[in-house]
């Protein structure tokens, strides 16, 4: 029988603004390059489990960086054990709560650990948890985009195999939504699905007036169109336009989805993989949506998704929005539109001297 017991022996942390090919523009704010913190969870048996977070603004790195080194200095000699780790995690930060940097940090710690043990196996996380690694439908996923602009990107999108796309809308009247969504339309034809994200702009009423105005486009999903805590706005929403609505990207840990469900506050769940606490927390909110028949996608983080969604029931659609591309030796890509997982643990490798060259400041 192979020792899997690994002992965790350090825990590095570290920041990097990683530059991404499009700032990422949404109707509350652009995220210019991707904040990431780096964790590195190296063991007594030599195996380092990896992940990454998303820190969302710069000003959350460093306080995250150490916020991790504080958290680890009580994990050294204590085993790679996810489920346990998490029980205590749970009840060590139970008075603060999940939401904000302390989720962030427990949540990329338990993605680290679940990458080494699968590393230690020489498996993929996917097959860790009784999947197989499978082509998952992918969504090419845009920011703010303008019809001129960014026509030439969307048909290469299409033409590349993607079967779905998304923009992001909500900057500026109904008017400019109508135009917007008509002329992405009309590009890419009938047969392509199409989703529109309002990153959480609109208040319950002025959402319901513009979503019925988008409904001779055929939608596939509206998602947060109203602030992503209103669940009640959003089953307010949700009960007056035939749009599916989408949300979950801001549920934060399985007791949030929890409480999106009882509200009835949307038709579909989009689970972030870091907000919704790690491979953990995903196992737990995947059987919730199992059990109310939300169909599941993911929310950026296309590596650790690409393994995760493989072993969803009620599996729908992967985003693809590569944040982390810049520092990874070996960047997962689409294939036709799809993206499968791949191994050892979440197969992410970091490429150094990117990592250097950023920190340096001489991108
Ligand atoms: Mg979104």
């Amino acid at each position: 029988m192979v020792e899997t017991k690994l002992i965790i022996r350090n825990v590095k942390a570290r920041a990097v603004l990683a530059p991404l090919k499009q700032p990422i523009r949404t109707a509350v704010g652009t995220i210019p390059s991707a904040p990431l913190v780096l964790i590195d969870v190296t063991t007594e048996q030599g195996e380092v489990g990896r992940s990454y977070i998303f820190g969302y603004t710069a000003a959350a790195l460093i306080p995250l960086v150490y916020l991790i080194d504080e958290i680890a200095s009580d994990l050294k000699g204590k085993p790679v054990v996810p489920m346990e780790r998490m029980r205590e995690f749970d009840r060590r930060f139970r008075l603060v709560g999940w939401q904000g940097l302390i989720g962030m940090a427990v949540a990329g710690l338990d993605m680290a650990f679940w990458d080494a043990i699968a590393r230690a196996l020489d498996q993929p996380v996917v097959c860790l948890l009784g999947g197989t690694p499978v082509s998952l439908p992918a969504y090419d996923s845009y920011g703010i985009i303008d019809p001129k602009v960014d026509e030439k990107a969307i048909l290469r999108s299409v033409d590349e195999g993607f079967r779905a796309i998304k923009i992001k809308i909500g900057d500026g009247d109904l008017d400019k939504d109508v135009k917007t969504v008509g002329a992405v339309r009309s590009m890419i034809g009938p047969k392509i699905k199409l989703m529109v994200d309002y990153n959480q702009s609109l208040d319950p009423v002025e959402a319901c007036r513009r979503i019925l105005r988008l409904t001779e486009f055929d939608l596939h999903w509206v998602e947060e169109p109203v602030k992503a805590e209103d669940l009640r706005g959003h089953a307010q929403v949700r009960a007056a336009v035939s749009i599916p609505i989408q949300t979950g990207e801001n549920w934060w840990f399985p007791r949030d989805m929890a409480k999106a469900i009882a509200a009835g506050a949307s038709d579909l769940a989009m689970l972030d993989v870091m907000k919704i606490g790690g491979v953990t927390g995903w196992l737990s909110a995947m059987g919730q949506a199992e059990a109310a028949t939300l169909p599941v996608s993911s929310h950026i983080f296309v590596e650790a998704s690409a393994h995760l969604l493989a072993v969803t029931p009620t599996v729908h659609w992967l985003e693809h929005l590569d944040i982390a591309g810049a520092i990874l030796a070996d960047p997962y890509r689409p294939v036709g539109g799809t993206m499968t997982a791949r191994g050892p643990g979440f197969g992410l490798e970091w490429d150094e001297k990117a990592i250097a060259r950023l920190a340096s400041g001489r991108h």
